[in-house]
């Protein structure tokens, strides 16, 4: 049977120009790319070429970024090390939206517990979960010392409006991070087009492979390193590059620089179809941010009396990989963060399916998913209303 993936989000098989690119560096070519003879000079060399690669698909100089090991290394690096650099002596606010992804969540929120002087607070969002440039200045002041959005929303694809936020952050002398992760590849990404001060970007989301990120730094930025030791990626990040995963992300970067354009026409027009049958088969199903600009590849569709979860597992035994704005925490089902600052009430949110293209999504994926989802959606939704007498229910 031929599985359908539809998960781009949570992750993008490997291209075959990353895999190509990678190969020498997996077998033959091992050098330290520290080492001064000519197997460190060659894999300094690549790993150079990669980074150079990266940096232009985010309009960035190349020595302003800093290659990690994922997005949410670089998240946790852009939080963490503006906290400890010296700006974070001044102020103390640290703002990310209440719809980021939990490696900005994450550090922000432990920059509030674990160190004196920091405070967390989420800026809130409207029901699209977008940010308002107008009244992003009431949660902001003096002491703010860094505003993070997501550009794109992982779960709904939504996009914010980055540069204009960027204005109001500067006007009160903040930074902006962005977190680029669902962006890149997706949408055209500039650094200064979107006044920036620090970026995050991820190579397996864009079909590179998993081990690369990147966390760009606009010079003069001061971010203090969360890894010492050696004198890598200028010394904001110690440790031996992995070499053929940095390749493999410049090779990745290096396609969508070439056929990016194209291939976002090709996925919108998928997801658009993708949409279009959903709404004739159920009319009353809902695309959760629907409307809002958004990156082309994801759709994020309410089946209301549904189960998502049900519908989820349903869907992988038929042979097709979603996701779902739920999280399965603790054994209960959590309505996602990220829904819940959309204020989508908890039974919309529970019965929602995340779609996401890329790639290597054909006409038929979409098509077979089609064909696959009315039986599955009634099944749950008859499942979902099936009254269970509590005498029948196991102990
Ligand atoms: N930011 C966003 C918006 C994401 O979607 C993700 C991955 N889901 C991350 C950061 C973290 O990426 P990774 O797990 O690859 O480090």
């Amino acid at each position: 049977m031929q599985r359908i993936y539809l998960d781009y989000n949570a992750t993008a098989p490997l291209r075959p120009e990353a895999r190509e690119a990678m190969e020498p560096w997996l077998d033959g070519a091992w050098g330290n790319p520290s080492s001064v003879h000519a197997e460190g000079r060659e894999a300094r060399n690549a790993l150079e070429r990669a980074r150079e690669s990266v940096a232009s698909l985010i309009g960035a100089a190349p020595r302003e970024l800093v290659l990690t090991g994922s997005a949410t290394e670089a998240n946790n690096t852009a939080l963490k090390g503006l906290a400890l650099g010296a700006r974070g002596r001044e102020r103390g606010g640290i703002r990310p939206s209440a719809v980021e992804h939990p490696s900005v969540l994450g550090p922000a929120e432990w920059l509030g517990e674990a160190l004196p002087g920091f405070d967390t607070r989420r800026l809130p969002v409207d029901g699209q979960g977008r940010l308002h440039p107008e009244r992003i200045g009431d949660h902001l002041d003096g002491g703010t010392l860094v505003v993070s959005v997501v550009a794109a929303n992982n779960e709904t694809g939504v996009l914010q409006p980055v540069a204009e936020l960027a204005e109001r952050v500067h006007a009160v002398g903040a930074l902006l991070h962005v977190d680029a992760t669902q962006a890149l590849g997706r949408v055209p990404v500039d650094v200064e087009a979107w006044g920036a001060d620090l970026l995050t970007a991820s190579s397996h989301k864009l079909g590179g492979p998993r081990g690369a990120g990147a966390l760009w730094i606009r010079s003069g930025v001061p971010v203090a390193p969360l890894l010492h030791g050696g004198h890598q990626e200028r010394r904001q990040r110690a440790g031996t590059e992995d070499v053929a995963s940095a390749v493999g992300f410049g090779a990745a970067c290096e396609v969508l620089a070439r056929h990016g354009e194209a291939e976002r026409a090709r996925i919108r027009r998928l997801r658009d179809r993708l949409w279009a049958g959903i709404a004739r088969r159920f009319p009353e199903a809902r695309w959760l941010g629907g409307g809002a600009p958004d990156v082309p590849n994801t759709l994020h569709v309410a089946f209301p009396g549904a189960d998502g979860e049900a519908l989820l597992m349903s869907l992988d035994l038929a042979g097709l990989a979603a996701s779902s704005g739920s999280a399965c925490s603790a054994g209960s089902l959590e309505p996602s963060h990220v829904l819940e600052a959309m204020d989508v009430e908890e039974p919309v949110s529970r019965s929602a399916v995340r779609f996401s293209l890329g790639w290597a999504s054909t006409e038929a994926d979409v098509d077979e998913t089609l064909d696959v989802l009315p039986d599955l959606v009634e099944r749950t939704r008859a499942f979902a209303e099936e009254d269970v007498p509590e005498e029948e229910v196991a102990p």
